[in-house]
């Protein structure tokens, strides 16, 4: 069975970073099919882990 490295944010679950797929003997053959492994990492992606409220850089003025 063919592994294939999947991190994943742990708070958001959006995709940290996806490892190339380790191939056993029987990769390439009909039917086969790749085990994906999730990893999750401790923290939310850099658009999910920004805090709303914080946004002093917003301009309500004309
Ligand atoms: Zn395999
Ligand atoms: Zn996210």
């Amino acid at each position: 069975m063919c592994y294939q490295l999947v991190e994943r944010y742990s708070v958001c679950g959006c995709l940290y970073f996806q490892h190339a797929i380790d191939p056993c003997t029987a990769y390439g053959q009909r039917g086969h099919q790749v085990q994906e492994k999730t990893v999750l990492v401790g923290y939310a992606c850099p658009r999910h882990s920004a805090r709303r409220g914080s946004g002093s850089s917003y301009s309500s003025g004309r």
